[in-house]
């Protein structure tokens, strides 16, 4: 049997955070200082995100994606990612990252058979991308996108959260950046996660407004992009690049919300933006049988809320984005 929640809609994909842990302290993501991770023991082990995979796998989800917290903080990420990847039903295994660590972990990543790669990358400018990363090296990021290039991965999807007066003025630089080395290019709206996402609402851009922006500069035709994901693309004529715009707040895309979210901690959230949820890692180490996990797994889908409400109720998520698996 299919998942099909409430509302008709088919969950098919999963992401997987494998940490809350991050190598960045993206000022509206984590917070400055934090140090209140999950502990190691209370992570899934491989085996036991295998176990859910699996089961979700059979229950009809064939798209995952590995996130976190910094996926590649993980120790034999790539390791994970293969065994994943053998999975029956599992026909696509993506991965996003900060791309700090992706030189190490590109060829190994993509051997692993990881299949699409969404990078972060917020600014262009050094100085910039330390303030916004409180501390993080541009140069590992490129150098992590170049060696991802050479591994063979394609596309490379590049997420830049936009934010007036931080990182706003960037986007036509951005687009000549993904032009010259051809890789695709998201737009994302700050989101009101936890405390530090609240604070970067206050930087918070209309995408709408960006793209009217890019239109005056440059041709844009309507844009299709597989991966089925909420992102509304253009593309620049005359070129291979597309543009997502990705809009939870100006233009929500819940009504086609195909997904859930497992947590490092074995978590499986509904919605990003609700704090509904299923505890599945005291079932998993209580020795639930796969049967009994396809019913508490299809009982949580029977949870899923219609659509977030950022707009409505900005305060109520405290999690940041990172607990929950960005
Ligand atoms: N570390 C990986 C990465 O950098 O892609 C995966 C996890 S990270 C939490 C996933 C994405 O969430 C990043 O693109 C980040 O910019 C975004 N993000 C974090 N907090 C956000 C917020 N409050 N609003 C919008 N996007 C946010």
């Amino acid at each position: 049997m299919p998942l099909i929640d409430p509302f008709g809609r088919t969950i098919e994909y999963v992401r997987l955070s494998v940490t809350d842990r991050c190598d960045l302290r993206c000022f509206y993501c984590l917070p400055k200082g934090f140090k209140d991770f999950e502990e190691p023991a209370e992570w899934l082990t491989f085996h036991e995100i295998e176990r859910v995979i699996k089961v979700f796998a059979e229950l009809g989800v064939n798209r995952i994606r590995i996130t976190g917290g910094e996926p590649l903080v993980r120790k034999n990420l790539p390791e994970l990612a293969q065994r994943l990847s053998q999975l029956p039903g599992i026909t696509d295994l993506s991965l996003s990252t900060n791309a700090v660590q992706l030189k190490r972990y590109a060829r190994a990543l993509k051997q692993a058979n990881v299949t699409r790669l969404n990078v972060s990358l917020d600014s262009l400018d050094p100085e910039r991308f330390k303030t916004i990363t409180n501390g993080g090296k541009l140069d590992k990021v490129m150098d992590g996108l170049m060696a991802a290039r050479a591994a063979g991965f394609s596309p490379i999807k590049i997420n830049t959260v936009l934010m007036q007066g931080i990182n706003e003025d960037e986007a036509e630089d951005l687009v000549a950046f993904c032009i010259e080395h051809g890789f695709t290019l998201r737009f994302i709206e700050t989101m009101p996660m936890g405390e530090t996402g609240r604070e970067a609402a206050k930087h918070y851009v209309d995408l709408q407004k960006i793209r009217q922006r890019l239109a005056e500069k440059y041709e844009l035709i309507p844009g299709v992009m597989p991966g089925g994901g909420p992102a509304r693309y253009v593309q620049v004529a005359g070129t291979e690049l597309r543009i997502g715009f990705i809009t939870p707040l100006s233009q929500h895309f819940c009504e086609t919300c195909n997904r859930v979210r497992l947590a490092a901690d074995g978590t499986l959230y509904l919605c990003l933006g609700q704090s509904d949820k299923v505890e599945l890692r005291p079932l998993l180490r209580e020795g639930i049988s796969d049967e009994q996990l396809k019913q508490v797994i299809s009982g949580g889908i029977a949870l899923k809320p219609a659509r977030h409400e950022f707009n409505e109720k900005p305060r109520q998520i405290v999690r940041f984005m990172s607990m929950t698996g960005g």
